[in-house]
């Protein structure tokens, strides 16, 4: 790292950047304490442990700002392995989750447009359209996103990661690592997972070299069991979900969610998510739900609308409808039993073979089926996300199943994970109602 380099990471990141979000949290804690601060008519007041997420993702984003020239850069797809990055000391950024970031802060569709503008459809993804208008207009809510030394893209969740990233590679002229997953459609084999395995093998060693350093084997082995923990918690955290009424709801854990996705393997994700589940232990013992008044209990399918996350919370909540469980959320908990520390890098080979959106539609029918048994729901939302396919896909014909086999209705309902201009209150609204009506008829 240059003397420059340092000075500036060491006054904005380490001291002032460090001290104003603690001090910011503490504020936000004080505030959470105040028993006049909440005053919603249908809602519990957001958890305790929200300020300190609040400083956790402003934390990473600040560090963000100042790591160029002292930590390698990688940036990585959502599915992507990273735990060999982290245990080489890669500093991690998710294009999806700032992709979010930016849908909650109402910026995604300015850089979806900068995207359509250079030429990208409005068919594409619409995380990848908000990196594209982030890349080439340098707009960004969190300050400034640190440029990559190195790409890593795994196809376990889609294809289009593939063409995104080699936009970005050939924009930032940086080396791409593709990790290729076969897609599952039964049981993976044992050649699947050595396919995947030596794929991992030759990616450390490119991140190895960019690095400048070996993979310490014994922190690859930390990093591994903190990640192995997290997951473990997070699931536990979910599955809280199904106490009646839920101490908490899908709402809660699209935004809670963002450290096991972008700060898997830190021992601070594992406290953060140790603090979660012991606060919504407490609640479950004084019998608090996230609802007032849980009347009815649904299942989400597919990605949030994260541009309409508060807005969509508030019309179920208004109608007693708790949001039990989601497969979404879901999916980073289910894995946690393939971790293995003490062979970390087969079982991340089998690990990350396996997410829902690399396996057949009858699995995810099939996790939809466990949700709504499992959480007594009433009902199923499924998301119709228009630029997402690959979750999106099947989804006529799961509706139709799950009535049919479990006696549970559902309801499509169309919308877009970051592009506002794909949905439309009024008829969300109506669709909502009707289909509230048929389930208490
Ligand atoms: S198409 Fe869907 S799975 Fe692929 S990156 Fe976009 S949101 Fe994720």
């Amino acid at each position: 790292m240059s003397l420059l380099a340092r000075a500036r990471y060491h006054a904005g990141y380490s001291v002032f950047g460090r001290a104003l979000l603690r001090a910011e949290r503490l504020r936000s804690e004080r505030q959470l304490a105040r028993p006049d601060f909440w005053r919603s008519e249908h809602l519990a007041p957001p958890l305790n442990v929200a300020p300190r997420l609040k400083e956790l993702i402003s934390r990473h984003y600040l560090k963000g700002r100042f790591v160029e020239g002292g930590q390698k850069v990688a940036w990585v797809t959502s599915g992507a392995p990273i735990e060999f990055l982290s245990a080489l000391d890669y500093f991690l950024i998710y294009p999806e989750n700032h992709g979010a970031v930016c849908g909650i802060r109402r910026t995604a569709e300015d850089l979806c447009g900068v995207a359509e503008d250079a030429g990208w459809s409005r068919d594409t993804c619409s995380y990848a359209r908000t990196d594209f208008g982030a890349m080439l207009s340098g707009r960004t809510p969190v300050g400034k996103l640190p440029r990559p030394d190195l790409l890593v893209c795994c196809t376990n969740i889609c294809q289009t990661v593939l063409l995104w990233y080699r936009v970005l590679a050939n924009h930032f002229k940086v080396p791409l690592v593709v990790i290729d997953t076969p897609f599952i459609y039964t049981k993976a084999g044992s050649h699947d997972t050595a396919f995947v395995e030596r794929q991992l093998e030759d990616a450390i060693g490119q991140a190895e070299a960019i690095a400048g350093r070996d993979l310490d084997p014994k922190r690859l082995r930390e990093v591994t069991v903190h990640a192995r923990d997290a997951v473990k918690l997070w699931s536990e955290v979910m599955a809280r979900g199904a106490h009646k009424p839920a101490p908490l709801t899908a709402f809660d854990q699209f935004i809670h969610m963002a450290p096991i996705v972008e700060m898997r393997g830190q021992a601070f994700t594992v406290a953060y998510y140790q603090a979660m589940l012991d606060e919504l232990d407490e609640r479950i013992a004084k019998g608090i739900g996230a609802l007032k008044n849980e009347r009815r209990r649904l299942v989400w399918d597919n990605l949030p609308v994260w541009h309409r996350l508060s807005w969509l919370s508030k019309q179920l909540a208004g109608r007693g409808v708790a949001l039990v469980a989601s497969t979404y959320t879901n999916a980073w908990g289910e894995l946690a039993e393939l971790i293995d520390p003490d062979d970390p890098i087969a079982s991340a080979a089998a690990c990350y073979m396996h997410p829902i959106l690399n396996l057949g539609t009858g699995r995810k029918l099939e996790t939809i089926k466990k949700l709504v048994l499992g959480f007594e729901a009433d009902g199923v939302i499924l998301h119709s996300d228009r630029s997402c396919k690959p979750y999106s896909i099947g989804q006529m014909d799961q509706r139709e199943r799950l009535g049919r086999e479990i006696g549970a209705p559902a309801l499509l309902l169309e919308a877009d994970h970051n592009d506002p201009r794909a949905f439309s209150e009024e008829q969300a609204t109506a669709r909502l109602e009707a289909f509230l009506e048929m389930i208490d008829a």
